[in-house]
């Protein structure tokens, strides 16, 4: 595929498997999402009922659906995982509930992409436990109710904007995850160093936690490229200097912005003046979907305060201006 090698999302053959934490206490990092999980998750089991549903929102990459597994194995229940796009028919749905085992986790991941049909059987499901089906066509056509076993619904989702109003209602408990902070991501790389046996002096494990665009899974990535070319070209330990080498080679700068993301500052710099500029002529002009550039470009790049979303458009700010190495063009330098 031709997917830069940086992309938080997730690949066909993703090997992130391996690396996944397996508990609450093992997961690094979402402090407060993490805390308030292990209280519903406690409760709910003393209780030996299913636990409410939960919705994760958050940029691709920063562990929702490892929390979705790591829940249901806290709770200690079964775990079955689907996403929105898959669940082409009502019925698709139905067989997936009318399997589940009492208080079962169901993760759903992009539930916002749900079929508007197959969502509209969801909604009783997840209130009242309960499908209602159609039997019979034109006027012998009756609606019967089938009781579900209790379970908990997880839905994943990149921003919980994207979802509709009764969906997001019905999700007792959502959260939010952020991005890591690098002494967080220091803590995952040098985890995953360890799993796999990397040896990872511990200036190289901050070198490659400070350019994984604030995301575990981008982190993982980068500690595997970075191994390659250690064992290759270097004695085998990661340093700072190896590190260095090699993710400038990935084209990965100091902010840890990968090509793509500075052609974004390079276009509204360049052809936009520094904006404002529409989303949509952006996406037109790096030839990427509108929602690749709004979820997985733009959140890091106002993470770091390099862009603005305005009201008429996106912005550069003065750091983006430096970063890019150009004059900024009203001289102003903040
Ligand atoms: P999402 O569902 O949000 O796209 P995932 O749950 O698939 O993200 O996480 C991506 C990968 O990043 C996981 O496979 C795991 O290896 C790693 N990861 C995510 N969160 C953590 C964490 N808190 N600690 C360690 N590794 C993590």
């Amino acid at each position: 595929t031709d997917q830069p090698i940086h992309t938080p999302q997730r690949q066909p053959d993703d090997p992130d498997a391996a690396l996944r934490p397996k508990s609450l206490t093992e997961f690094i990092g979402q402090e407060a999402a993490r805390d308030n999980l292990r209280v519903f998750v406690e409760a709910a089991r003393a209780r030996g009922e299913a636990m409410d549903h939960v919705l994760f929102f958050g940029p691709p990459g920063l562990g929702k659906t490892t929390l979705a597994q790591i829940v249901a194995k806290e709770l200690g229940v079964g775990f079955r995982a689907t996403s929105g796009p898959v669940i082409a028919k009502a019925g698709d749905l139905a067989a997936l509930l009318t399997n589940l085992e009492p208080n079962d986790v169901l993760f759903i991941d992009e539930i916002h992409r749900l079929n508007p049909v197959v969502e509209e059987v969801l909604y009783p499901a997840m209130e009242d436990r309960a499908l209602d089906i159609i039997i019979g066509e034109g006027p012998s056509a009756r609606s019967v109710r089938i009781d579900l076993p209790p379970f908990t619904l997880v839905g994943a989702t990149t921003r919980q904007g994207l979802l509709t109003t009764p969906l997001r209602d019905r999700f007792g408990i959502p959260v939010r995850l952020i991005f890591y902070t690098e002494a967080e991501l220091t803590e995952v790389v040098t985890r995953g160093a360890r799993l796999l046996g990397v040896a990872m002096a511990a200036e190289g494990a901050r070198e490659i936690a400070r350019r994984s665009r604030g995301t575990p899974r981008v982190a993982g990535r980068l500690l595997r490229r970075v191994r390659d070319f250690a064992q290759v070209r270097a004695a085998g330990e990661v340093t700072a200097e190896v590190a260095d080498e090699a993710l400038t080679r990935l084209e990965i700068d100091a902010l840890g912005l990968d090509a793509m993301d500075r052609r974004y500052l390079t276009m509204i710099a360049d052809i936009y003046k520094g904006g404002p500029v529409g989303v949509e002529t952006l996406a037109a002009g790096l030839a990427e979907p509108r929602d690749t550039v709004e979820e997985v470009i733009e959140p890091f790049l106002i993470q770091l305060g390099l862009v603005a979303r305005t009201a008429r458009g996106r912005c550069l700010n003065d750091a983006a201006w430096s970063h890019l190495g150009l004059p900024h063009p009203n001289g102003s330098q903040t």
